[in-house]
C-alpha cells in the first residue's frame, strides 16, 4: 500500500505548479502529476509572454514554467510526468490511479487539469500558433498592432474583435451563419466599428504560411462552395473550450458547460478535501495569472482543512 500524502496535485500548468508551491512550503510534501504528454501545460505552446508579472521584458512560456516547476522542486515538492487515469474521490482518503496502474492515496486533492482551446482541425493550425495564430485576444492581441486580422467564431469572436480594434487595423469576423446571438449591444457596437468587417455564412478552409508566419487564410462560402482568398497576419480562433473534467464527472459538481464548481471565493468543490483551480474552474478570466493565483488560494484551502481536521 502507498503512503498516505497530505495532498495530491494533478495538472502541470500556472496553478499546479504554483499550489505544488505553496504546499511544499508549508511542509504538505506534495506529490504532482504534471501529464505524460504535455508537461507545463498551455504556456508551453506559445512563445513571448509579456502580462505575467514579474518580468519587464517578457518571459518564453515554456521557460516561465520551467521556473514555476524549480521554484515548487526548490522546496520539496515531487513531480511526476504521468497521467492520472481513474479517481475516487468519494472516501476521506482520495484514491488515484497513475498510468502504471498505481494507486495513490491521498487527504487531499488539488485538481488543476486546465482547459482546451476548441481548434479547427486545419493543417498548420498548431505549427502557426504564437506565430499569427492565437487563441486569446488578451493574451496576444498587443502583437498585432496595426495588422490585418481575421477572427473566427461566434459571440466570443465578437468580444475577441471589438478588443483587437485597439490595436489592429482591420478585424474581419467569420462566422458560420447568417446572423449573431451576441447581445444587441455588443452587434451594434461591433457594425458601427469602421475597423470590423463580416464574412457571414463562411468558415476558414485553409491555413496559409509565408516563410513561417501565417501568411493569409481562404475563406469558404458554407453553401456555395466558393472560396476566396483573405491577406491577413493574424488570425484569432474563437470558437469554445474544453474543461479537462472527464475524470471527474459523476463524482464532482460541474457547471452547465462542464467546468468544476467551486465554492467561490474558495476553492472548495462538492467534495470535501477536494479543491480545483485554474481554467479548469474558470471560464471567465483564463490566464496565467489567475490560474496561478487560484492555485495559491487551492493550497491554501487544502492547508486550512487539513489543519480543522487534525
Ligand atoms: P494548464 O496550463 O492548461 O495546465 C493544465 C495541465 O494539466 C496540462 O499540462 C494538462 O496536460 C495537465 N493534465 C490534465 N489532465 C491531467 C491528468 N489527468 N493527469 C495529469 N496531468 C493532467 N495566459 C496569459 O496570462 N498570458 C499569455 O500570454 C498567454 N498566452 C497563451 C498562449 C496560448 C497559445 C495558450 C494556449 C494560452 C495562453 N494563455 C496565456 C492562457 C494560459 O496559458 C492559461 O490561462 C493557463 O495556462 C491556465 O493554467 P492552468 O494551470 O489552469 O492549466
Amino acid at each position: 500500500m502507498s503512503e498516505i500524502r497530505e495532498v495530491v496535485i494533478i495538472g502541470s500548468g500556472p496553478a499546479g505548479y504554483t499550489a505544488a508551491l505553496y504546499t511544499a512550503r508549508a511542509q504538505m510534501r506534495p506529490l504532482l502529476f504534471g501529464s505524460s504528454i504535455f508537461v507545463g501545460g498551455s504556456l508551453t505552446t506559445t512563445t513571448e509572454v509579456e502580462n505575467f508579472p514579474g518580468f519587464p521584458g517578457g518571459v518564453d512560456g515554456p521557460v516561465l514554467m520551467e521556473n514555476m516547476r524549480a521554484q515548487a522542486e526548490k522546496f520539496g515538492a515531487e513531480m511526476t510526468d504521468d497521467d492520472i487515469v481513474e479517481v475516487d474521490l468519494t472516501g476521506d482518503i482520495k484514491l488515484l490511479t497513475d498510468s502504471a496502474g498505481t494507486v495513490h492515496r491521498a487527504k487531499t486533492v488539488i485538481i488543476a487539469t486546465g482547459s482546451g482551446y476548441r481548434k479547427l482541425g486545419l493543417p498548420k493550425e498548431d505549427d502557426l500558433s504564437g506565430r499569427g495564430v492565437s487563441w486569446c485576444a488578451t493574451c496576444d492581441g498587443f502583437f498585432f498592432r496595426d495588422r490585418d486580422i481575421v477572427v473566427v467564431g461566434g459571440d466570443t469572436a465578437m468580444e475577441e474583435a471589438t478588443f483587437l480594434t485597439r490595436f489592429a487595423k482591420s478585424v474581419t469576423v467569420v462566422h458560420r451563419r447568417s446572423t449573431l446571438r451576441a447581445s444587441k449591444v455588443m452587434q451594434e457596437r461591433a457594425f458601427a466599428d469602421d475597423k470590423i468587417s463580416f464574412a457571414f455564412d463562411s468558415e476558414i478552409a485553409e491555413i496559409k504560411e509565408t516563410n513561417g508566419m501565417l501568411g493569409g487564410v481562404v475563406l469558404r462560402d458554407v453553401f456555395t462552395g466558393a472560396t476566396r482568398d483573405l491577406d491577413v497576419t493574424g488570425l484569432f480562433i474563437a470558437i469554445g473550450h474544453d474543461p479537462r473534467t472527464e475524470l471527474f464527472k459523476g463524482q464532482l459538481d460541474l457547471d452547465g458547460e462542464g467546468y468544476i464548481s467551486v465554492a467561490s471565493p474558495t476553492t472548495r468543490t462538492s467534495l470535501p478535501g477536494v479543491f480545483a483551480a485554474g481554467d479548469v474552474v474558470d471560464h471567465t478570466y483564463r490566464q496565467a495569472i489567475t490560474a496561478a493565483g487560484t492555485g495559491a488560494a487551492a493550497a491554501l484551502d487544502a492547508e486550512r482543512y487539513l489543519a480543522a481536521r487534525n
